[in-house]
């Protein structure tokens, strides 16, 4: 299978059958990741605003062996969104893509286009006084066809799932230009494969997603939030079972926060309002979404009274006005680009089984350290078994110095993260960064499905090649 780059013929072709608004100059950011590991190439940017426009870009370029890149936000973190070492392919932007057609309140579905920003997503829902849960830090630039395309994660997995579990049907345009329907509304459809979840977290490797059903759910009254510190992660593990046994599905994140997070907050100058001036090692940022009477301060606060005394909790904020309440989640949302500017020697989103957080913690803790005087920052989405999990080098000195000791962290980590069960990518996806570890890691059996998979839908390898599947 050989790819050719964008050529005059392939341009004439896309002319003819185009509007002209299609055709955009290349920006550099269409070419750039957030980390900053991936510089991409481009022969042409196509900017499509309908399904049907999306199949003829996608027809002529299957016809023409030229490689299509699906671009969205562009915040994904393992460069699935940039190419680089191919030759020159067509950049397929879905920014023009952004129609949110509606919220069906009865059947608590919104329908949008894959383009639409997921802020945007948000605010309609809320808009009809519906919730639309998914929720990370890059929500005013990410686009749901890219947080379906990554399965994406984020702070209200706990209580609705992750993308996947919040779909409930795709439009896509397959990779020889085939427009799918499959736009339903259904909770039950066993009809079959399950195509809407193939393209889901396929990152742009089978198809084009072009629209997309969503679930939206009442909306939660109120939100109480608390910024507690703890007495260790086994500490978090037992106040979330408190929690989640005294105020059940209410509780909506609950995140881990090291002390290092704060010290890099404080090194960066970013500018948040941290809730502690000596917080603990550890601390948690849990989320409680609330209907109706029911007095989930006091409930909550019942809930602190009783960990503190059992020595879970040493101290703890609850919010106490909503402005205090965005203060907190400004705290937790300013980690990740204060980690970016300090600039990591290696980074890792891994999952382990929840119960096994705290050993995951300590014996990774103890591997990196037994190389040097590192600082670790480990933070996420605890409930969920899903920790980022960084090493930084010491202060006053460059991640550059250390650049050879990245594989080797790296290595430690997954051999630990695959010791206990868990997974070396919990919600960002493959994308070309880690593409090399999937095969080291992945499970034979499934790998070779998934090349199956990849060559039955696309046997031109013309759909973001690179990515999960190696070329
Ligand atoms: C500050 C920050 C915080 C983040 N927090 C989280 C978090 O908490 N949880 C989490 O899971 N992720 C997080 N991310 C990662 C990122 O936001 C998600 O992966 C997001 O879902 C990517 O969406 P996007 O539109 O930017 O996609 P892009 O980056 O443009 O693309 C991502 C992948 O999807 C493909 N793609 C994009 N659109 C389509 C489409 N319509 N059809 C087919 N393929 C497509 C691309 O080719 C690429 O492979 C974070 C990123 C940043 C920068």
């Amino acid at each position: 299978m050989s790819l050719n780059p964008v050529n005059d013929d392939l341009k004439a072709a896309l002319h003819a059958e185009l509007p002209t608004a299609c055709f955009k100059p290349v920006e550099p950011r269409y070419l750039e990741e957030p980390r900053g590991q991936f510089k991409g190439v481009a022969g042409l940017l196509l900017t499509p605003k309908t399904t049907v426009e999306v199949s003829k870009i996608v027809a002529a370029c299957n016809q023409a062996h030229v490689a299509i890149i699906p671009y969205g936000g562009g915040t994904g973190l393992v460069g699935g969104q940039v190419a680089e070492d191919l030759p020159a392919p067509v950049v397929l932007s879905l920014e023009r893509m952004n129609t949110i057609r509606g919220v069906n309140k009865a059947d608590n579905v919104i329908e949008v286009q894959a383009g639409a920003v997921l802020a945007s997503i948000q605010a309609a829902a809320d808009a009809a006084d519906r919730l639309f849960p998914l929720s990370l830090a890059a929500q005013g630039s990410c686009q749901i066809g890219g947080n379906l395309s990554t399965n994406a994660g984020g702070v209200g997995v706990l209580r609705y799932g992750n993308t996947r579990d919040l779909c409930l049907g795709l439009e896509a345009v397959l990779p020889d230009g085939t427009i799918w329907n499959g736009l339903k509304r259904l909770r039950k459809d066993n009809t079959g494969y399950d195509l809407k979840n193939l393209l889901i977290g396929a990152e742009g490797s089978l198809g084009v997603i072009t629209a997309a059903t969503l679930k939206v759910f009442a909306k939660p009254d109120r939100f109480v939030a608390g910024f507690v510190q703890i007495r260790d992660p086994e500490a978090a593990l037992e106040l979330l079972a408190l929690c989640q046994a005294r105020l059940g599905s209410m509780v909506s994140a609950f995140e881990l926060i090291d002390r290092q997070g704060f010290g890099f907050l404080k090194e960066t100058a970013l500018p948040v309002r941290l809730p502690f001036e000596n917080p603990s090692r550890w601390m948690v940022l849990v989320e409680l979404g609330v209907s109706g009477d029911f007095d989930v301060e006091a409930a909550f606060e019942a809930v602190l009274t009783d960990a503190l005394e059992a020595g879970l909790v040493s101290d703890a904020l609850i919010a106490q006005n909503e402005s205090q309440r965005l203060a907190f989640w400004a705290v937790r949302e300013s980690i990740p680009e204060a980690n970016r500017l300090i600039g990591s020697i290696s980074s890792h989103d891994i999952s382990v089984p929840v119960s096994l957080i705290p050993e995951f913690i300590a014996r990774a803790g103890e591997l990196v350290l037994g190389l040097g005087d590192f600082r670790i920052n480990c933070f996420g989405h605890v409930g969920d078994g899903n920790l980022h999990y960084n090493i930084y080098p010491p202060q006053g000195r460059d991640r550059k110095d250390f650049a050879a000791l990245k594989g080797v962290v790296t290595a430690m980590v997954y051999r630990l993260v695959a010791d206990l069960g868990g997974s070396f990518s919990a919600e960002h996806g493959i994308g070309r960064m880690k593409i090399n570890d999937l095969q080291t890691y992945g499970d034979p059996a499934k790998l070779q499905a998934m090349r199956a998979i990849k060559s039955a839908l696309d046997p031109n390898g013309i759909m973001n090649p690179g990515v999960i599947v190696p070329l």
